[in-house]
């Protein structure tokens, strides 16, 4: 776990956790996970969260969140949200496939 801290996964689906390693990895910016498991915010109405599929990461300029997309795309995500203040991923199974969309953060 080289890039993430277990209180920083806690809960999280070990799939998801996988494949944000490998963004990471191609992102080469730091990943700060905002929310993982949680309450509140956009949560309420995105179940993905409460499931433990869902994260979303800290992003408010326009060079990291072109490096934090583009690198969950690499990696194969198929649920990306993307928000003024933060990108949100998901690999919820129950959901829309091969989707992104827009957002404000809350
Ligand atoms: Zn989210």
């Amino acid at each position: 776990m080289p890039h993430f801290s277990p209180k920083e996964v806690e809960g999280l689906d070990p799939n998801l956790v996988q494949m944000l390693e490998r963004a990471r990895g191609f992102a080469g910016v730091p990943f700060i996970i905002t929310e993982g498991v949680g309450s509140g915010g956009h949560h309420v109405i995105n179940s993905a969260h409460q499931r433990g599929l869902a994260v979303d990461i800290r992003c408010s300029g326009s060079h990291d969140r072109m490096k934090v997309v583009s690198a969950a795309l690499i990696t194969g995500f198929k649920r990306i949200g993307v928000y003024d203040k933060h990108v949100h991923l998901d690999v919820d199974p129950s959901l829309p496939q091969d989707v992104m969309w827009t957002g404000v953060s809350s």
